[in-house]
């Protein structure tokens, strides 16, 4: 299983594509990605090879835009199907999320969220997770990265995830505890994956996250990273 995210000046579909390509020795039964291009934020995926996902893809969305993310799903909560695969939407449609590890409470943070009138369309923890953070978000009115942050630390389980808000599109969330997560910092552009491989060929200078670890990597930025069981800056 993988995860892969671009963000800045290229297209990010070619980029995030074959950096799936490159993480499918890591074993999957999934594959999706979710791509923002200025305007509207689509995503396709499928049960199958990334090969399965290109051919679907590009036949269901757009492939322009300057920041997508990617995954290859090994399924641990729901079986493998299309709908189950990631990225996932939040209720609202405006958030996308793609992880690899495990929610080990999502089964009590999912009855509460139903109760608060959320409605999931997967078995998996990782749509928990998301609408979570949404709920956070929408309830105290925070940024991106702090709803990311409280939403963890309610959170139990292991994880690498990725997050992107389209009303904040300049901006990609990353965590991981207890799964690899990497940053390739190129020229006013930003790769994430699983490991160095999806990136070494545009960049050689890399951030890899410590455990318990998150970032919010703004376009044009410098990178924050933050403990995320501690809001000061590491
Ligand atoms: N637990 C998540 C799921 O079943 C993520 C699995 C993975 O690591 O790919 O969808």
């Amino acid at each position: 299983c993988g995860i892969v995210g671009y963000i800045g000046h290229r297209k990010a579909y070619p980029i995030v594509l074959k950096g799936l390509q490159r993480l499918e020795y890591r074993g999957y039964d999934s594959a999706g990605i979710a791509l923002y291009d200025g305007e509207q934020l689509k995503l396709s995926k499928t049960k199958g090879k990334v090969a399965d996902l290109q051919e679907k893809l590009e036949n269901e969305i757009s492939t322009d835009g300057t920041v997508g993310i990617g995954h290859t799903r090994w399924a641990t909560h729901g079986v493998p199907n299309d709908e189950n695969s990631h990225p996932h939407y939040s209720n609202s449609g405006d958030l996308v999320i793609i992880h690899n590890g495990i929610i080990e409470n999502y089964d009590t943070i999912k009855k509460e969220l139903i109760k608060r009138g959320y409605e999931f369309h997967s078995d998996t923890d990782t749509e928990v997770l998301v609408n979570l953070i949404e709920d956070v978000q929408v309830k105290e009115g925070l940024k991106l990265g702090k709803a990311v942050q409280i939403a963890l630390n309610q959170a139990v389980g292991a994880y690498a995830i990725a997050v992107f808000d389209k009303k904040k599109p300049d901006e990609i969330v990353v965590a991981r505890l207890g799964s690899p997560l990497a940053i390739g910092v190129g020229d006013n552009e930003f790769f994430i994956a699983s490991d160095a491989s999806p990136f070494i060929e545009y960049t050689s200078s890399a951030i890899y996250l410590e455990d318990g670890e998150m970032a919010v990597i703004r376009r044009g930025k410098e990178i924050k990273i933050r403990k995320i069981n501690n809001d000061s800056l590491v």
